[in-house]
């Protein structure tokens, strides 16, 4: 299981007797967390803090163990910072700081020196911020007492965060094809994103795909049918047609699983050996937290794959779609969003329906997809652009809605949403920012989970909702050009 170490400072000033006290006190916490956590993830207690050696082995612990995705520290006595320089310089998790007391309230009958001494957090965790913002080592500050519940949601928060980076660190993504000739937004500096997100972006040829498919059997294909007949209803006759998709999922499932990687790019300009653009196959897959984008777009790929995994265990829905077209009837203003097939069936609200029906584009064969109509609720849209010095991460707040009419001619699965605060400002901003026409939208995220992913990881994030002013965007625009 995934574990998070605490780590509690103190120094050695103090006795004997107060530090049997610190590592009490802590023991007691992280049993704590882990009542509250731990079907999620193990706490475990490192030793306590009281020297540069103590912390640097307490770090090296928590860098190292593959099964850690991050660290919570919290200061119970003081615990002068030079001792935590080195242990921190060492550090390459998560890092939650948690400003907090053994105890939630002072005992004023009783209050004495070595009451004092021993309860020092506002002392010592203000000593070892100081180290933190020196050495500029990104992390989270949560502070409150540890059992009250704002300070749990956040605790929470930063298990799925951490989860994600965890995640996103030891991310292989597959480019089959390169990106969409003369599209910008969805290229992207693989390097950095190697260096910044962890993700291993490479290339693979299609034909090397399609050599894996072609092995796929006749009962292999018979099994992905059945999944598909058992989850979807079959409204096309051209069944012929459906199964080549299934024996493209099913070679996509083993080429990607033979090499580690959880996410993969495709474009419809490099289709090499391939009868039709992939479309059940890519939504079925990404219903199963696999990352997919289409036109080569790799970063869309793999931060859905991401976000997928942070929102794993939430209710609600998660996953890459596309900016299509408007209903810009004055004030209610709504937006349908879909793709030429890709959209993940993880949005669906309706039992998705299988059908074959030409593509446009392409020159291929007609392909199989799923369509469906799209979930409701409240939720963000999320996308990264690379801005040539640094990714910039954009978040709206959006509303999906049911779509206010049937569209019985649209081939595919498709979901709709309100921006906010309104469409004028909601999409004025996003373009301001830069951002992409491809994103994940999440109603099991909010806002306040992808500023922490961005935090972490050292992205500018922007973010709008329903707290943005017409004057906040007037703010924006006009430094846009200067950030
Ligand atoms: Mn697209």
């Amino acid at each position: 299981m995934e574990k998070i170490y605490f780590v509690v400072g103190s120094q050695d000033l103090y006795g004997d007797e107060c530090l049997k006290q610190v590592a009490a006190d802590a023991q007691i916490m992280n049993d704590f967390f882990n009542e509250k956590f731990g079907s999620r993830v193990r706490f475990e207690l490192l030793p306590t803090v009281v020297n540069s050696e103590t912390c640097i082995a307490d770090m090296r612990k928590v860098s190292c163990d593959d099964d850690c995705i991050g660290v919570v520290t919290w200061m119970h006595t003081f615990s002068p910072a030079k001792m935590w320089i080195k242990g921190l310089q060492e550090l390459r998790k998560p890092l939650l700081h948690l400003h907090t007391q053994a105890n939630e309230k002072l005992p004023y009958d009783s209050i004495d020196m070595d009451f004092m001494n021993l309860n020092q957090a506002a002392h010592g965790d203000r000593e070892y911020g100081f180290i933190v913002a020196r050495l500029k080592i990104a992390h989270q500050v949560v502070a409150g007492y540890y059992r009250h519940e704002h300070v749990l949601t956040e605790m929470s928060r930063f298990i799925d965060v951490a989860r994600a980076i965890n995640f996103s660190r030891h991310l292989k993504v597959a480019s089959f094809g390169n990106n969409m000739r003369e599209v910008a937004v969805t290229d992207g500096d693989r390097v950095e994103s190697q260096i910044r997100l962890g993700w291993e972006c490479n290339y693979f040829a299609v034909g090397d795909l399609v050599k894996t498919i072609n092995a796929v059997t006749e009962a292999e294909v018979d099994a992905k049918m059945a999944e598909y007949t058992s989850k979807y209803t079959m409204k096309t006759d051209r069944v012929d047609v459906v199964r080549e998709q299934a024996k493209y999922e099913v070679g996509l499932e083993k080429f990607l699983g033979e090499r580690g990687l959880g996410a993969f790019a495709d474009t419809f300009q490099d289709l090499w050996g391939l009868n039709q653009l992939p479309g059940i196959a890519c939504q079925n897959l990404m219903g199963k937290g696999i990352g997919f984008g289409p036109e080569g777009d790799y970063k869309i790929s793999a931060l859905s794959a991401v976000l997928m995994k942070m929102a794993e265990g939430r209710q609600g829905a998660t996953g890459f779609i596309e900016d299509y077209t408007y209903d810009l009837t004055e004030g209610k203003e709504l937006e349908l969003a879909s793709h030429m097939l890709e959209v993940p069936v993880s949005f669906a609200a309706t039992k998705p329906e299988i059908d074959v029906i030409p593509l446009g584009i392409g020159g291929k064969s007609d392909p199989a997809r799923l369509i469906f109509d799209g979930v409701e609720g409240d939720g963000i849209q999320v996308t990264m652009v690379d801005m040539g010095t640094h990714f910039r991460v954009i978040c709206a707040d959006i509303e999906l809605v049911k779509q206010p009419q049937p569209m019985p001619k649209l081939p595919v699965a498709r979901i709709m949403y309100r921006h906010k605060p309104n469409f004028n400002i909601g999409t004025a901003f996003w373009c301001y920012a830069g951002g992409a026409h491809h994103s994940v939208v999440s109603t099991a995220l909010t806002r306040k989970d992808i500023a922490l992913f961005a935090k972490l990881l050292g992205l500018e994030f922007i973010a709008f909702g329903d707290d943005t002013t017409e004057a906040d965007l007037e703010k924006f625009a006009a430094e846009a050009y200067r950030r």
